[in-house]
């Protein structure tokens, strides 16, 4: 069986629109006229991510690309609202990163088990119940659903460990986190037999527990693509400590030095940031390497700056020693980094402001605000009552004495978003 570690995808959502209100009117025998009785419309779903400590990859969206919620129901007689829509909810990987293909803002960072609304279900319409008042005593309009929020997002997988064990293939890295936690990963002597990244939790005594993860396929070239390497590389990012793993026997004919060289290289042109992260250095495979290697590598990499610690995994030599000098780190270095979402548009349109902008072409006034899409959504233009509605709006807010200010005079057009009215003062 080949298994494709998928850790990234682009999927489209759409939240339910809202049902529409309805108009209807009272009836019943022997009374002539009744009053409106139009039911509101009910709520679209909203689509939902949460994360699910049991999933490890994006593999669920290979296929399925398209997620909708329901729709609310209309709005019915009798002041009976529709039915608002069940939510959907989306499961990914802890660790997931939401982005909107649209202009690359991050939406969220899932890293909890608490869901988080991505996109909002539109708001029913009100029934026309909602619009009788003491001179409109039968509404004969009412307003449409909203429609939901919809957009096309990327799905963006950085594993969440404290600790990534770095370093070329066949140096032992599989064979150090299946020692030090429950994790089974692959092991074999040859290279790339760890084709996914392998989370574990280690439990150092009784009161700490850190996790780990055995990030594979590094190799000269990695942050270009060679092999799997770049691939692999984003899920290191997140990590607050490395463990660089060297073999130093050179039990492949390889210098540890050039390996350790190589890899530093590769780090530093995948992500800059990556060279200042705090990097332990493990020289693996003791058992099979002479005193005079051992130390020879040591003076290198300390004259280099960084702590050294010569181990077996296969033989558990010095594993005590390395897991609490990680204990001791961890306890002091800064946590995992999240991702903070970017704040978004509706913020800003729901923040009571009501700006708009008025550029005249001839005797076309066109008025842009991001407010006024959402009104023109809400309104029906060819009720005119409704449109009645909508003109108050306008004198409420101000755009019809922003038009006069601005030069307008009975007989112009006004072009709110491809819709025209003439002006009538
Ligand atoms: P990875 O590719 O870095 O994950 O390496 P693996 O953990 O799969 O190990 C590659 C090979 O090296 C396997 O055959 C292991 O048994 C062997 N190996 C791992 N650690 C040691 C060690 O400390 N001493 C010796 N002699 N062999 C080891
Ligand atoms: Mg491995």
């Amino acid at each position: 069986m080949i298994f494709i570690f998928v850790d990234t995808a682009i999927i489209k959502i759409k939240a339910g629109d809202g049902g529409d209100g309805k108009v209807s009117f009272h009836r019943e025998k022997y009374i002539a006229s009744g009053g409106p009785d139009g039911g509101d419309g009910g709520k679209g779903g909203d689509v939902l991510f949460v994360a699910n400590c049991n999933l490890s990859a994006l593999s669920d969206f290979r296929y399925k690309k398209i997620f909708q919620a329901e729709d609310g129901q209309n709005g019915k007689s009798g002041r009976s609202s529709g039915k608002s829509a069940k939510d959907l909810v989306i499961y990914v990987p802890n660790g997931t990163i939401l982005k909107d293909l649209k202009n690359g803002k991050i939406l969220a960072d899932i890293c909890k088990n608490t869901p988080q609304i991505i996109a909002k279900g539109g708001r029913g319409g009100f029934g026309n119940s909602h619009f009788a008042t003491a001179t409109r005593q039968a509404p004969r309009f009412a307003k449409p659903g909203l429609a939901g929020e919809e957009m096309e997002i990327q799905l963006e997988l950085k594993l969440l460990a404290d600790v990534g064990i770095i370093g070329y293939p066949n140096v032992g890295k599989s064979t150090l986190i299946s020692v030090v936690s429950h994790a089974k990963p692959l092991i074999a002597n040859y290279h790339f037999t760890t084709l996914v990244p392998v989370l574990g939790v280690v439990k150092f005594r009784d009161d700490f527990s850190f996790v780990i993860a055995d990030i594979p396929g590094l190799i000269k070239g990695a942050a270009k693509g060679a092999g799997l390497g770049h691939q692999f590389l984003r899920h290191i990012e997140r990590c607050r400590l490395f463990l660089h793993m060297v073999d130093i026997s050179g039990s492949e004919g390889r210098d540890p030095k050039d390996d350790f060289e190589t890899i530093n290289n590769e780090l530093c042109e995948f992500n800059n940031n990556l060279s200042k992260k705090f990097m332990l250095v493990v020289g693996n495979k003791c058992d099979l390497a002479s005193k005079e290697k051992i130390e020879d590598f040591k003076q290198y990499v300390q004259k280099l700056g960084y702590e050294f610690f010569p181990i077996s995994a296969a033989t558990h030599q010095n594993m005590d020693e390395l897991l609490r000098r990680i204990s001791e780190l961890l306890q002091k270095l800064p946590p995992i980094c999240q991702y903070a979402s970017a704040p978004s548009d509706e913020f800003e349109t729901l923040n009571n402001n009501h700006e708009i902008s008025i550029t005249k072409k001839g005797n076309i006034y066109f008025v842009e605000g991001d407010w006024l899409i959402h009104i023109l959504k809400s309104v029906n233009l060819e009720d005119y009552e409704s449109l009645k509605y909508f003109q108050n709006i306008m004198i409420k807010y101000s755009v019809a004495s922003a038009l006069k200010n601005a030069g307008i005079r009975d007989g112009d057009i006004v072009d709110i978003y491809g819709v025209k009215f003439d002006f009538v003062s």
